[in-house]
């Protein structure tokens, strides 16, 4: 057999929305991805090991934290577009990689006045990344049912409870946190929730935080923590923005946090089948490369066309944000879409590697796992079809 390509993106369609700019963001994103971030996951990932501190400076550099954050605090000024297409490339590597852009990236009206000149520059930068404590133990589809309290004390804010699957809350610079200022109201119990900007010192939790980490089977890299809140003391000004409006703040940024996994699934699945396509060469059994097999080669022919609806999709979602069009159900389609899709492709994936697919030592079996979690977090995807079928059909009683 002579190989074609084993690179799906000479076979993709031609995307209108592809400008040369961003063809050249992508041709960057890749290298780096591939030369960089790639042997650093193959070898960190299975042990557990943390994303480097020199990756992270690099990718600073390369202004992969401030892609959307506006020139004038010293991002690339760009939009939606690149930071998925970047976070696509990032994820074929590593998807905790894909994923710290996002702890990063903030535009203006991500920090309260007070703060945005300082942070929201150090933010683009990467020096000044950000952990989210939303989740608790007893909300997680339903956020609005957390119960942390924040209540005043003189000029101070003093916060107790538990949260649960936080993210980086070690390695970040900053924890966003989440927590109510009023009781809670049955009848309106997204009401009265407002969210406080925690300085820390990077590589510790605050003072009032202590916590221990999740043992998560995937998304390695870094750690994700259940924290308790026992009167953590903040001063008054780490409120963010209008006190009783966290709610409506934690959903601000959804369309574009939905697109963003959306483009972290695509990664993912388009990683197992490049891997796939190569094992198909390399790979003998019956005297003969394995993707001579019909059976393979329409795994693979299927695969590549997932992924092509997905990112078609992503982009057609993409566009709709930069032009300001409400999409929110679209923007849960492709959440949704994507990451159904990337399972079931990285799991084909592994089917195509055999036995060698089910070890550690090739990173389709990180991809599926990593692809697994894109289902669960950023609202699962029953959630997605809770809000899907709710456009179409109204809310359910
Ligand atoms: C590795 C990892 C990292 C994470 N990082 C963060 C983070 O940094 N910050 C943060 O705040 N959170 C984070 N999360 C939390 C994540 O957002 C939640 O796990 C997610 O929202 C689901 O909540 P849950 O796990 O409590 O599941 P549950 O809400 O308990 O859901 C359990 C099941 O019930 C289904 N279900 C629930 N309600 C409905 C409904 N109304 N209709 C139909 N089905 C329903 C769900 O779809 C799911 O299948 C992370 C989670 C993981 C696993």
């Amino acid at each position: 057999m002579t190989p074609r390509t084993t690179d799906p993106s000479a076979i993709a369609a031609h995307s209108a929305h592809l400008t040369e700019d961003r063809l050249a963001i992508r041709g960057l994103a890749r290298e780096f991805a591939m030369h960089e971030v790639l042997p650093v996951a193959n070898e960190l990932d299975s042990t557990g090991g943390e994303i480097p501190m020199d990756l992270r400076d690099k990718m600073g550099e390369l202004g992969f934290f401030g892609i959307m954050t506006p020139e004038k605090y010293g991002g690339l000024g760009l939009g939606v577009f690149e930071y998925v297409i970047v976070a696509e490339e990032l994820a074929r590597a590593w998807m905790s990689v894909a994923s710290i852009i996002a702890r990063g990236n903030k535009g203006e009206g991500s920090f309260p006045p007070h703060l945005q000149d300082r942070m929201l520059p150090a933010s683009a930068r990467g020096d000044c990344l950000e952990a989210f404590a939303l989740s608790e133990p007893g909300a997680g589809s339903d956020v609005a049912a957390l119960t942390t309290r924040a209540h005043r004390d003189g000029d101070a804010w003093v916060i107790n409870g538990q949260k649960m699957w936080c993210t980086f809350a070690d390695g970040a610079d900053f924890i966003r946190v989440f927590a109510r200022t009023e009781p809670l109201d049955p009848a309106a119990r997204h009401r009265g929730i407002s969210s406080f900007i925690i300085e820390k010192e990077r590589g510790t939790l605050p003072p009032g935080v202590h916590g221990n980490p999740v043992r998560k089977i995937g998304y390695h890299g870094w750690k994700t923590w259940e924290l308790s809140f026992d009167d953590c003391r903040v001063p008054g000004e780490a409120l963010a923005g209008e006190e009783g409006r966290g709610f409506q703040q934690a959903m601000t940024f959804l369309d574009v946090a939905r697109v963003h996994t959306a483009a972290r699934a695509i990664g993912l699945a388009r990683g197992a089948l490049e891997d796939s396509i190569a094992y198909c060469h390399q790979r003998e059994q019956f005297g003969r490369p394995i993707g001579h097999n019909q059976a393979i080669r329409f795994k693979i022919a299927n695969m590549a066309t997932e992924i092509e609806i997905a990112r078609s999709l992503m982009y057609e979602v993409c566009a709709d944000i930069e032009a300001g069009v409400p999409c929110s159900t679209p923007a849960s389609m492709v959440k949704l879409y994507a990451s159904e899709m990337a399972e079931r492709v990285t799991s084909e994936g592994l089917q195509i590697h055999g036995g060698a697919g089910y070890t550690t030592d090739f990173a389709v079996e990180r991809y599926w796992r990593d692809a697994r979690l894109t289902k669960i977090f950023e609202g699962t995807s029953e959630i997605q079809q809770r809000i899907i079928s709710d456009a179409l059909l109204g809310r359910a009683s």
